[in-house]
């Protein structure tokens, strides 16, 4: 099935799908997405190139406790905002 580019979710929403705040309906359509589009994989693969974002969102599933989770992944998240605005990000 080809995926419509129009239809990748915002970065922002990626950041509200990795910390469960988007509702069920939506998060399954973000991650059957992000599973299915060359573009977000890669957008993926660069944050975790750059930082944790993509090794975090296999990670969080299987170990971290809700709230170390929801911290990382408020630090990545705002890193990642950081990035976009600014470039590359010093870690
Ligand atoms: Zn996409």
């Amino acid at each position: 099935m080809k995926t419509d580019p129009a239809s990748c979710p915002e970065a922002s929403e990626l950041v509200a799908f990795s910390r469960g705040a988007l509702d069920a309906v939506r998060a399954r359509v973000v991650e059957a997405h992000v599973a299915s589009c060359a573009n977000c994989r890669e957008s993926a693969q660069d944050e975790q190139d750059s930082g944790t974002f993509g090794r975090m969102l296999r990670d969080w599933r299987s170990r971290m406790t809700p709230e170390d989770r929801s911290q990382t992944i408020d630090r990545a998240a705002r890193s990642i905002e950081a990035a976009r605005r600014d470039g590359p990000t010093p870690l």
